[in-house]
């Protein structure tokens, strides 16, 4: 029965992370997957997320199954944490949160929201954005579009175009901080234009939160536009990820929070939620909300995070630094600005597929085609390697 199945090809950037992890040099450098690593390279199991595992695994708790919508003292706190707790949504009990497969996860679902209960199947996508938005909201049969997003640096007025000319009622995608690829977002200022653009036409914003936190090192600060939004009563369906902010990549825990104009709406949206997972995955694996739900109703606790989210994020503006410092003092061509602009985990460099082909091939560092580059990878130990491989690509 499986003979005239063909196989397909890898995804390029798991792909690029296996040629990166079979790579037998001594100087491989990677640079592609969003994946943030310490000043050795290694990957960070937080201080935090240690101590609350020794916890736990003294508790010797039940693996009894969750519910379809996983565990409430999770989710709960979740959204508190991203709403703010004293939220009027929280308070009038008009959000409809779950617990979801991470912010993936959290987007999956939201596609088969709309596709199950929504007239307008329109979403609008940043150009660019993150490789994986398109296959998700596809999967789901949504009529795909974009707005324009990008042009070397944030091109406002074009995005304000294109959503002033969008469908009304559609759904529209944005990046609540760290976008993905760019490193740009909007300002404060530009965020109130785009979310009274939104009110205006009845659109719908879904905010893709996956690096929350990464930006400025203030969680508060780049949920600013999630927080406005609720703040204008804009109906809105928000992705959590704690992939990157908690550094729990592999428990896939994520939330998913939509903002309801009555308590009875919020109701209905998680029957339909319900009704979309249990034939999907039947209910959540448990760990992951453990450890965050556990971290957050702690204010002790919440504390240490945050100090260590905030550590994350300087070494990532330092390394920001670094490498534009040097590669200024080497006069290297073309304009690294950008690099000490950029915020969160990416710089979206103008390397073009054919110096990323040769910093691969003949430097061993692996930099995704699109020459995005991931900051978390760059330490004191390579930024030099880095820095001098990438002057000799571009003087040839
Ligand atoms: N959205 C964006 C913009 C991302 O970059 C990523 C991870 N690369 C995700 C969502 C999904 O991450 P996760 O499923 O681990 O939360």
């Amino acid at each position: 029965p499986f003979s005239h199945i063909q196989s397909l090809p890898p995804d390029p950037i798991f792909d690029l992370l296996e040629q990166y992890q079979n790579c037998k040099s001594t100087n491989k450098v990677n640079l592609s997957i969003g994946e943030y690593r310490d000043e050795n390279g290694n990957p960070l199991v937080l201080e935090v997320v240690k101590n609350v595992e020794k916890d736990l695994a003294s508790r010797n708790l039940p693996k009894d199954n969750l519910p379809i919508d996983g565990d409430p003292k999770f989710y709960e706190e979740a959204t508190k944490l991203l709403l703010g707790p004293e939220s009027k949504y929280i308070k009038e009990k008009r959000v409809c949160s779950i617990q979801c497969l991470s912010g993936t996860g959290g987007l999956r679902l939201t596609g088969e929201l709309i596709k199950r209960c929504s007239k307008n199947k329109t979403i609008y996508l940043p150009d660019p954005t993150w490789v994986n938005h398109a296959p998700i909201f596809k999967k789901s049969g949504l009529e795909m579009k974009i707005y324009r997003y990008y042009n070397n640096g944030l091109n406002f007025s074009g995005l304000i175009e294109d959503l002033e000319n969008a469908k009304e009622n559609s759904f529209v995608v944005f990046h609540a901080c760290s976008h993905n690829p760019t490193g740009t977002d909007p300002t404060e200022k530009q965020w109130k234009k785009i979310l009274k653009t939104v009110k205006k036409k009845n659109l719908v914003p879904i905010f893709d939160t996956a690096y929350l936190g990464f930006s400025s090192g203030n969680y508060d600060k780049d949920a600013f536009a999630i927080r406005l939004a609720a703040e204008q009563e804009i109906p809105s369906i928000i992705a959590q990820s704690f992939s990157k902010n908690l550094g729990l990549y592999s428990e896939r825990i994520g939330c998913l929070s939509i903002l309801c104009d009555t308590q009875k709406e919020a109701e209905n949206l998680r029957s339909q939620l319900k009704a979309i997972i249990l034939p999907m995955y039947s209910n959540p694996p448990i760990h992951g909300s453990l450890i965050v739900g556990t971290i957050l109703e702690n204010s002790y606790l919440i504390r240490k995070w945050k100090a260590e989210m905030k550590e994350m994020q300087s070494r990532i503006s330092e390394m920001r630094s670094l490498v534009y410092k040097e590669l200024t003092r080497k006069k290297t061509k073309r304009s690294w600005k950008r690099i000490i602009s950029h915020s969160g985990m990416f710089t979206f460099s103008d390397l073009t597929e054919k110096h990323v082909k040769i910093l691969k091939e003949k430097y061993s560092i692996f930099v995704e085609s699109t020459g995005r580059i991931s900051m978390g990878g760059i330490n004191h130990n390579n930024i030099n390697y880095l820095v001098s491989s990438i002057h000799e690509v571009l003087q040839n």
